[in-house]
């Protein structure tokens, strides 16, 4: 069983570490907020006084946290665990955050033969609950290799997407997508519903036809076509507006930086931070269909 110390406990960090420690594995845990590490250290998990001090002996390192500043601070900025980690080490980052920032700390920590990988992940609060997050991962095929078998105790899909960093874009691309299929999706069923259909006749049909996507086939916008989907709670719980925000901003950075036209991506990065700033932040992304209401 590997010593491990985990840092980021919010709402994904909090149960991936909780599988891990209910895997048998030595997991020391570290966060800003007291009340995340005790509702861990009651679990099991240890902790110390210092983000260093839970560091220190650990041979694997996981981290879940806001954005890419957080991720160089700890590992080579102010709070530089790269000063207490082993030669040998492996750094997993399941944080969304920018490819950049993620081939900075992989290099940095690369030249004290510390092993980086980017793994963010895909499948919500749900998925890190009940363990079938999908990761996507940056790094060498060595640190893929010794993560793996990490990873598919907190998921279920683990795919190894190229050198660091490749995890990060893998991630957004996914995200741009998703967006735009949501937009796409509460822009069709809208517009059936104001023309007199009945937006679960007109679900199952597209669903049966060459509209079918994911976000109609099982995340459907519509309150009360599905039952257990956040449209039908009201938008509470799932993937926050905030979140896809934050991806598609990552996204767009992305694609300047290669010089990529994202024509589609760009349109619902502005429609999702119009309908972030109408007070819908904390909301799920699928709300983004009552945008569309023609009354
Ligand atoms: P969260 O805000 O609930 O949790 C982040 C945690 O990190 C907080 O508890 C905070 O106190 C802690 N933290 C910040 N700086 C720290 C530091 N230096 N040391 C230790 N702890 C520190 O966020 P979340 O929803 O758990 O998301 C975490 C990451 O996962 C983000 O990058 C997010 O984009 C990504 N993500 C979230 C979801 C989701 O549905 N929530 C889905 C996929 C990916």
């Amino acid at each position: 069983m590997a010593k491990i110390a985990f840092f980021g406990l919010g709402n994904m960090g909090g149960p991936m570490a909780i599988n891990l420690l209910n895997a048998g594995h030595q997991v020391k845990v570290f966060d800003l907020f007291p009340a995340a590490v005790d509702k861990l250290v009651a679990l099991g998990a240890t902790t110390a006084a210092t983000a260093k001090d839970v560091a220190a002996d650990a041979e694997i390192v996981v981290s879940m946290l806001p954005a890419g500043k957080h991720v160089k601070d700890l590992y080579i900025g102010t709070e530089g665990l790269i000063d207490v980690l082993s030669p040998g080490a492996l750094v997993i980052d399941s944080s969304t955050i920018d490819a950049g920032s993620a081939q900075e700390t992989a290099k940095a920590l690369q030249a004290s033969d510390i092993a980086f990988i980017d793994a963010p992940v895909s499948g919500g609060v749900a998925g890190a609950a009940a363990g079938t997050l999908s990761f996507m991962v940056g790094g060498s095929v060595d640190a893929f290799s010794k993560a793996k078998p990490l990873l598919e105790v907190m998921g279920k899909n683990i795919f190894h997407a190229g050198d660091v960093g490749a995890g990060q874009v893998a991630k957004v691309c996914n995200n741009m997508l998703l967006s735009i299929l949501m937009v796409g999706t509460s822009e069709a069923l809208q517009l059936g519903m104001a023309n007199g259909l009945d937006p679960k006749v007109l679900s199952e049909i597209m669903s049966k036809s060459s509209g079918s996507n994911w976000t109609l086939d099982v995340y459907n916008p519509c309150p009360d076509v599905m039952d257990t989907v956040p449209a039908s709670n009201n938008y509470e719980g799932g993937f926050m507006t905030d979140l896809m925000v934050k991806d598609l901003g990552l996204a767009m950075e992305t694609a300047l930086a290669s010089s990529s036209s994202t024509p589609m991506g760009s349109l619902t990065r502005s429609l999702y931070s119009l309908h972030q700033k109408a007070g819908n932040g904390k909301k799920d992304f699928s709300s983004i269909f009552t945008a569309f209401e023609t009354k």
